[in-house]
């Protein structure tokens, strides 16, 4: 099956002849690092979780011939120049973009930035590795070790696409990792995004600025802890009638209001949503014999510096939403089931 998958990455991303330029900093390698990288490759896409799942496998199956030791593997991917596997990104971006297979979310490109945890372990392995500790059942207090980075994904409404990882190293939060992430990202694909999608961490106006900076867009949810910009949405959704429509199955109740003097630090006119969501379903009755009726109502409101919509059209407003939603989205979609397989052990591995 992944013979397929590899011919097929080949003959649409040349993906064998643009990995040759990655280089590590081993100094007399017997293995050339084209296999090694070859071999992490194969790891992810069989769906092997870990080093350690792979090295099983390459006993089970005799491979030993084939596939380097997993202590190569893990040695090499540890001094891999990270810049040259960024470039094997950039290059895949470009085919995947000049032959269509990426589309935009509601007709606009849309990128979404979150923090991950990713393995954790009773061992600390490397200099990444940030430490917590665990309070078990019976009451002893354990270390646990674990790693976090932030991920620049490009969100599309059938293939989202992972551009830029980056550390959340010891003793620093996810904000200052995903101000190297960004403008890193902002640099290396200045024209893949126009609006930029985050949750609540992201209603700092570095971010925003940072973003402005580049000509794009920030989205950030609103929470109860940003006070003064919440209540003053609240009090304007008082007081003037929201838009409403039906999408599916859902009942929209929608409120796009201009607010400013509200947020210390940015100092510039934003966009708060309001949006009331109701959706009705059917589900089987606590007997099992019969249904019920229910409602799912969801709160949303999100803060943004997008331009306001040049007409009054409920489709312009419908179109935001739907843009605004797109990060939970692709959560599902994308990343969770890449970040659930993958318990690769070292940072390099990761950014494939
Ligand atoms: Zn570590």
């Amino acid at each position: 099956m992944y013979r397929k998958l590899l011919r097929y990455s080949n003959k649409i991303f040349n993906l064998f002849s643009i990995i040759v330029s990655i280089t590590d900093k081993r100094l007399k390698p017997q293995i050339a690092t084209v296999k090694i990288v070859s071999a992490i490759i194969v790891m992810h896409f069989s769906n092997l979780g870990s080093l350690n799942s792979l090295s099983q496998t390459i006993s089970l199956r005799n491979l030993k011939k084939d596939i380097p030791s997993v202590s190569t593997i893990a040695r090499t991917a540890d001094s891999m120049d990270l810049e040259e596997i960024r470039g094997v990104g950039i290059e895949i971006y470009r085919e995947a973009r000049k032959k269509k297979m990426l589309e935009p979310c509601y007709g606009m490109w849309v990128g979404v930035v979150d923090g991950h945890e990713q393995i954790t372990s009773p061992y600390c392995k490397c200099k990444y590795c940030k430490s917590r500790i665990v309070t078990r059942k019976d009451g002893v207090k354990d270390i646990q070790y674990y790693h976090e980075f932030t991920a620049f994904i490009l969100a599309g409404p059938k293939i989202s696409f992972i551009l830029d990882l980056e550390p959340i190293l010891p003793g620093e939060g996810e904000i200052s990792s995903s101000y190297r992430l960004l403008s890193r990202v902002c640099k290396n694909y200045p024209k893949a995004f126009k609006i930029v999608i985050g949750d609540g961490l992201y209603l700092k106006e570095t971010v925003f600025n940072l973003l402005e900076d580049h000509h794009k867009q920030t989205i950030a949810v609103l929470k109860e802890e940003r006070r003064q910009l919440f209540e003053e949405a609240n009090r304007l959704s008082l007081l003037s009638e929201p838009k409403e429509y039906r999408q599916k199955k859902t009942y929209y109740r929608v409120w796009d209001h201009s607010i400013s003097g509200c947020w210390d630090g940015y100092g510039k006119e934003v966009r708060v949503i309001v949006s009331k969501e109701v959706t009705p379903s059917r589900v089987h009755s606590k007997d099992g014999k019969s249904f019920r009726d229910k409602l799912d109502r969801a709160n949303w409101m999100w803060v943004t510096n997008l331009p306001c919509p040049e007409s009054k059209d409920t489709d312009d407003l419908k179109n935001t939403v739907s843009i605004c939603h797109s990060r939970w989205q692709i959560e599902n979609q994308c990343f969770n089931e890449t970040v659930n397989t993958w318990n690769a052990e070292n940072q390099n591995v990761l950014i494939f």
